[in-house]
């Protein structure tokens, strides 16, 4: 017999397991809840009659459909002459697996409401059922609960499924639109607005002597001369290159984002003046050495390079000076040749 097979014992218990057996077996190969159909399945879980339980496992095994036919021929085949103190016997059975069902499913939640309460009908009408045939006709309408059960039980999970992947595609949608807002369109670098965030947010918790952290604006030098000499396509390439050059070079909580045009500003907390410094002069390198080329005709924009300002914040310093100060650095830098780094230390 396939996995359902159990041994053929007495008892209520034994009853409660065949009915929790025979009923999604039924159920789920489309067999008619006829008294006929109840016998044969349950002599096949109790497998307590010679050959139906092998034939039943063949016919499952082909996946032969279980027509009509085929369930009369099983019957007359194994069971046509079930006697009466069998049938009372099953009757017996039946009435305390239901007894037994009823009374489990007394604690299942307020969705199975309903076919407890069929169920619980079935508990008092089984104790004075009289005959066989009456328990079969219960049993159809206990089939049909079970299988309206099971359908809204799938309807209920379908639901589920379809709420849940509505509520991922929102997630989505919202991380892509809070995306968009707080990143620049043509570098993908953070924009102003989230800078100014990161300044405010990291400002609150740092302390100049415990835990100072360093602005520092940037501005790429001469840039109009490229915009002229290869056009605005080509600028906002090198734009891209630089951003990309700052991203490459920042990590964790620091904040590289586009200040606007060709100007950048970088917010690294836990930063003291002297490593903003080195970071900085590390990614001007990085750039000045870099040999851009035209994409077609490999022709070179010449050297880019850029200037940076950076200022580390002071106690009873307000934001914006703070800034100021960065941005007074930068335009020393440019004063003093470009292509340079300087440190605010007035
Ligand atoms: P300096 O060394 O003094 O900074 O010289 P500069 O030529 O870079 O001077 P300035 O900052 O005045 O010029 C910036 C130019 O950048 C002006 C503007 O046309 C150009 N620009 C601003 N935004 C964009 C952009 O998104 N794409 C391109 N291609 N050019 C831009
Ligand atoms: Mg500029
Ligand atoms: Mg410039």
């Amino acid at each position: 017999m396939l996995q359902t097979s159990i041994k053929n014992e007495s008892g209520v218990n034994q009853s409660a397991e065949t009915l929790r057996l025979v009923l999604p077996l039924m159920t789920r190969h489309k067999i008619p809840a006829t008294p006929e159909n109840y016998a044969i399945w349950f002599h096949y879980v109790t497998n307590d009659r010679p050959g139906l339980t092998e034939y039943i496992d063949r016919l499952l095994e082909r996946k032969t459909p279980f027509t009509e036919e085929v369930n009369e021929h099983i019957h007359q085949q194994f069971l046509s002459e079930c006697d009466l103190r069998q049938a009372e016997q099953v009757r017996k059975e039946i009435a305390s697996a239901l007894a037994e069902a009823t009374t489990a499913l007394r604690h299942t939640g307020s969705e199975a409401d309903h076919y407890r309460k069929v169920l619980g009908r079935f508990d008092k009408t089984c104790g004075t059922a009289e005959t066989v045939d009456d328990i079969y006709s219960l049993l159809n309408t206990v089939l049909e609960e079970t299988h309206n059960m099971q359908e809204s039980m799938e309807r209920l999970q379908q639901d589920f499924i379809a709420k849940s992947k509505d509520m991922d595609r929102l997630k989505q949608e919202l991380d892509q639109v809070r995306k968009q807002a707080s990143t620049d369109a043509l570098t993908g670098l953070y924009n102003r607005t989230t800078f100014f965030d990161s300044l405010e947010a990291v400002d609150a918790e740092s302390d100049p002597f415990i835990n100072p952290y360093c602005v520092v604006m940037i501005d790429i030098d001469h840039f109009k001369r490229v915009n002229d000499t290869f056009g605005h396509l080509v600028g906002d390439k090198v734009i891209r290159f630089v951003a990309d050059s700052l991203r490459q070079s920042t990590k964790g909580q620091d904040c590289a984002s586009r200040y606007g045009g060709e100007e950048y500003a970088l917010m690294l907390p836990n930063t003291t003046l002297v490593n903003a410094v080195t970071l900085c002069n590390r990614i001007r390198e990085h750039i000045a050495k870099t040999n851009l080329v035209r994409s077609g005709t490999k022709e070179s924009l010449g050297q880019i390079t850029i200037s940076a300002g950076v200022a580390q914040n002071r106690s009873g310093e307000g934001r914006i000076e703070l800034l100021a100060r960065a941005d007074k650095a930068l335009y020393l830098s440019k004063e003093r040749g470009r292509n340079r780094v300087t440190a605010s230390e007035e």
